[in-house]
Parts: C-alpha cells; structure tokens; sequence
C-alpha cells in the first residue's frame, strides 16, 4: 500500500481555454479512501489520468509511496484502475477477464486462480466465472470491472465513475458493496464522480473541486455541516443548503420587518450584508399563533412534496424561497402560512462577494 501526494498540479489542454487542473495539491494518505466530486468539467478526471499516467502535466509531480513517479508511465506506478467505460472484453470468459491484469503480470497460474476466485468472491461473482459478459446484467458486468481491479492487489486503486452505468437501485446496492470491499482491502484509493450522495456515502474524506481547483476537502460530514464556501453547500446535499441575504444588525439577522437572532461571531458584520446559510433538515415549522414571543419568521408554503421518509417543503419568505425538510407525519399544504425557526447554531455565514465563509 502506498500514500498518494499530488503537488502543484497544473494541467492545460492544448485546445483548452482554461486550466484544467489549476495548481491542485492533494495527500491521499495510505489505506484512505478519497473521493474527488463536482461539476462536469471541473477537472475530476483529469487530475486522476494525471495521477495514473495517462495524461502528463504541465507542472507540478505525482508521487506514489513516496517515489516521485511523474515521468513514469502508467505501468510503472503501482496503480489499478477503473474507468466509466470498462473494458470488458465480450471475448473473454467472466474468469479471464478477471484475470486479465494478472496475465499482463505473467503471475503464476496457481497465484493466478487464487486472486481470481478471491476477487470472485469479493464482489459475488464465483456463479459467473465461465459465463461470458453478454450472459451478464449490466452491474454484474461492472462488478467484473472492480474486480478484475481489485485481483491485481495494486499499491493505489484509481476510480473513475465506476457505477454510472448502472440503475439507481443497483447503485445503491453496490455502492455498499464497494465501500465494505474497499474497507477490508485497505487499498489506497482516489475515486471521481459527479454524484455528492456517492461522495458522501464513499469517501473518508471527499474533495469538492470546482474550475480545476479543490474548493474544499474533508470528512464527508465536516464539508457538509460547514461549508467553506457558498459553492461548496450548494453542491453537497438534496436538496443544496439554502442561501438568503440578510444584513446584521445590534445581534440580529434583519430581512425585511423579519429577523432572527444572530451569533455574537457577527458583530463586525454589525449593519453590513452577509449571506446566510441553513440545511433544509435544519429548519423546524410550527403553526403561527397570536403569541407575541413565538420565535423565528413567517412563511408560505409553496409546495409540499412527499418523498417518503420525509416531506420536503418550498416555502417563501421575506428572504426569499427556502427548501424545509419535516417529518412524514407532518401535515400541511400549499398556502399554509407557517413560522419557521431559523437556529443560530445552525446558520453558517458567507461574504456575499466571494462566497467564502466568515471567520
Ligand atoms: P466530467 O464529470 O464531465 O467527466 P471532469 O470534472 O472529469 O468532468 P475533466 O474531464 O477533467 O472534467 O475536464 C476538465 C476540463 O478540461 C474541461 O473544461 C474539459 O472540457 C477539458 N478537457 C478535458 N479533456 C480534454 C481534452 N482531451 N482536450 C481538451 N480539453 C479537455
């Protein structure tokens, strides 16, 4: 097993017109599990080609277990990988393909079948060994990919989407799958995708970039709880982190004739604009009475939307729409008007500028 460290990445494309990974710096440490997520085109990919050697930066070095390996070519780094696009030879029984990288590796044939059936076994497909891929649903097929990834028994394990291909349930499924299989591995692992439950649910620490860089990385409950940039609670979470303009003023959060009370943390924001943020699972209703003292502001229920486990409501106010997430047993509907508590514990603050979180 190897840590990976990445420094100064810069990438450009010859037809790019930007970079495509902008001085990114990254420690993977041996045994973690990191996820790379965001947006389509943020860099993702690129940054792990360059980590397997599939794409050469501009600047910066990759080193893998200590040895710097920047110039070396993808066979000479120790690495196994997984790509969107698998490739699954349809030639191949389930058993060679599995076996395929060990081939490549001239590993011996009773080392060789041991590896194969142990990574059968990992990943559930002992039943399937002498089927060929065309006799296999589309996440056994995907399940042969990790496999065979995983049978090589590489320093660092490179994923690049690897469920996408597969339908919501599956993905669930095997997501779970993954994690456990990962876990007993212990394998040093980089994974990219494009879905943050994914990143979530994966990572010991997720890595949320955006335009090449990383904005933010942490425990996946870390980033999530405390954004470090307005970008970063919009990207994480379904539904996102709700934004809304309010200016501070004497220990309150003033929208309008509604406020709500601020953290001391604000007062040099004192008669200034911030940009607050709140969870929707943060956000607690209860009916507007006569009462005078009732805490929080009023709002109007948009929509009310059932998803099962819970009701997820658009509500507007005066700072705007919010998205609030109650409990299944609650009962209310468009047009109802409702108070909302707005917790101080739960806000997190943001310049309205750039984005970032207040000190
Ligand atoms: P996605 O989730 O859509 O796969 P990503 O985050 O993995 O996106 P990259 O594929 O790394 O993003 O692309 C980063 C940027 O580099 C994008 O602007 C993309 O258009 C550009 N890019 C990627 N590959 C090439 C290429 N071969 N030639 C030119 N530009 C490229």
């Amino acid at each position: 097993m190897a840590a990976v460290t990445v420094t100064n990445l810069v990438k450009t494309y010859p037809s790019g017109n930007r970079r495509a990974t902008d001085d990114i710096s990254l420690d993977v440490a041996d045994g973690e599990f990191v996820v790379l997520v965001g947006p389509s085109g943020c860099g993702k990919t690129t940054l792990l080609r360059m980590v397997a050697g599939l794409e050469t930066p501009d600047s910066g070095t990759v080193s893998i277990g200590g040895r710097d390996v920047t110039r070396l070519p993808a066979r000479e780094r120790g690495l196994s990988m997984v790509f969107q696009s698998y490739a699954i030879f349809p030639h191949l029984k389930v058993r060679q393909n599995i076996g395929f990288g060990l081939t490549m590796q001239k590993v011996g044939k009773a080392e060789w079948n041991t590896r194969v059936e142990r990574a059968a076994e990992l990943l559930d497909l002992t039943d399937y060994l002498d089927r060929h891929p065309a006799q296999l649903s589309g996440g056994q097929r995907q399940r042969v990919a990790v496999a065979r990834a995983i049978a090589v028994d590489a320093d660092v394990l490179l994923m690049d989407e690897p469920l996408s291909n597969l339908d919501a349930l599956l993905r669930l499924q095997f997501r779970a799958e993954l994690k456990k299989i990962v876990a007993r591995l212990g394998t040093t692992t980089l994974y990219v995708t494009h879905d943050q439950a994914e990143a979530m649910s994966l990572g010991d620490r997720v890595a949320v970039m955006r335009d090449g860089r990383i904005a933010q990385i942490g425990a996946p409950m870390d980033v999530y709880d405390h954004p470090g940039e307005r970008f970063v609670g919009g990207f994480l979470g379904a539904p996102p982190m709700n934004f809304f303009t309010a200016t501070v003023h004497h220990g309150n959060l003033v929208v309008d004739d509604q406020s709500v009370p601020a953290p001391a943390s604000l007062a040099a924001w004192n008669d200034k604009k911030v940009l607050a943020g709140i969870r929707a699972e943060n956000i607690t209703i209860t009916p507007i009475t006569q009462d005078r003292a009732q805490e929080g502001v009023e709002a109007e229920v948009e929509v009310a939307e059932p998803t099962g486990s819970a009701i997820l409501l658009t509500v507007r106010w005066a700072g705007g729409e919010l998205k609030v997430q109650t409990g299944p047993g609650v009962r209310v509907a468009p047009g109802d008007r409702l108070r909302l508590d707005l917790p101080a514990a739960a806000l997190r603050f943001y310049d309205p500028e750039t984005g970032l979180a207040l000190a």
